[in-house]
Order: structure tokens, then C-alpha cells, then sequence
């Protein structure tokens, strides 16, 4: 399957990118200064938990946070990756392999694995328990806000965003919006099938 490469937007023109794709500003890097996309820099990481960052861009976000998040962190209410800019996000969407359906399983090396190739230890390690599991999958949420706390399993910052912070949840590769959806009322996330 090829898939075409999605333009770029202005906010992001910018940025590095790698055959065609930006690179998100929180990427991480080899020991010699390549991008390895799908790994972290946790001192980005943190640094756009901490200062509301855009990890696409890096840029402070704005009253419109729009959070990645997988069916189980949605029960969770709890996004283990930065907010991103509701244009940046659109971008990520179609862009990003994991996020855009591209990949049926995440890849078998594990975070832990990669940050130590980046020469990075890690405390915990969120992809361990999926990796090479089956991907779940992906939800924009576009939220007002979110409280920046350690999670207790990974170590890592993530963010909480509390049910009254959300204002609309769209399954990425769904074109219709799920208005005023709240977690844990309607159930939107499961047992839809994907094409
Ligand atoms: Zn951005």
C-alpha cells in the first residue's frame, strides 16, 4: 500500500523532516544525531508535559489542547504523550504511522530498548507491555486542559484531563466528530470494527 505524503502545514514548515515527514519535536536521536522516529526525548518529553509544549512543533499550545490517546488510556483519561496544536494534530493524524492505522502491531523493539541506544535509561517503560502487541486504536481528544502527574506504572509524565476539560473526542480515521462525547457515557470505544 502507498500512501501519499500529506502536505505540511505552515505551523510546522520549519521542522526537520524525513523523507517527506516532519519530524515531531519530541523525537529522539541516535547517539550521533540521527532522528529515530517512534523514539522519545524524554528531556522534550517532559519539558512539553511540563511547559504545555506542542510535541509536534514545540511551540506552546493555546486554549484548544488536542491530546493523542488509545482506547485504554481514554478510560484512563490519561494521555502519556504531550498535547499537540489542533493543526499540528490534524497533521499527526494522517502523518504518523502509529496514529494513522498504518501499523497492525507496534514494532517488537521496545522503548526501553531504544532509549538504550540512545544511550538513555529509563525508570519505567510504557511500550514494554505492548510492544508487538496488536496496536489499539487512536483518539484525537480536544481538551480545554489537563494536569501534568507521574504515572505511577511508566515513571513518565503524563497528563489528566478531567471529563469536564473535553470538549470532543474524534477516532482517528473517522471523519465524523463525536460531539459532547464524554468517557464512560456513551461507549464509542468498543466494538467498532475498522475497514
Ligand atoms: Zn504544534
Amino acid at each position: 500500500m502507498t500512501t501519499p505524503i500529506p502536505s505540511i502545514p505552515v505551523q510546522l514548515a520549519g521542522q526537520p523532516t524525513i523523507g517527506g515527514l516532519v519530524v515531531p519535536w519530541t523525537t529522539g536521536r541516535t547517539p550521533d544525531g540521527r532522528y529515530r522516529f517512534g523514539a522519545v526525548d524524554l528531556d522534550r518529553h517532559n519539558q512539553a508535559m511540563t511547559d504545555r509544549l506542542c510535541q509536534t512543533c514545540g511551540v506552546p499550545l493555546e486554549d484548544r489542547i488536542v491530546l493523542a490517546m488509545r482506547d485504554s488510556d481514554l478510560r484512563t483519561l490519561t494521555s502519556h504523550e504531550p498535547g499537540m496544536h489542533p493543526v499540528c494534530a490534524a497533521y499527526a493524524a494522517t502523518a504518523c504511522p502509529m496514529l494513522a492505522g498504518r501499523m497492525h502491531h507496534y514494532r517488537v523493539t521496545s522503548l526501553a530498548g531504544q532509549l538504550a541506544d540512545l544511550g538513555v535509561s529509563s525508570h519505567g517503560d510504557p511500550a514494554d507491555a505492548r510492544a508487538g502487541a496488536t496496536a489499539e486504536p487512536w483518539q484525537l481528544v480536544w481538551a480545554s486542559g489537563y494536569r501534568v502527574y507521574t504515572h505511577p506504572r511508566t515513571n513518565l509524565l503524563a497528563a489528566m484531563v478531567l471529563p469536564e476539560q473535553i470538549l470532543r473526542v474524534r477516532r482517528i480515521g473517522d471523519s465524523t466528530p463525536h460531539e459532547g462525547h464524554r468517557p464512560g457515557a456513551a461507549d464509542s470505544t468498543g466494538g467498532e470494527t475498522h475497514p
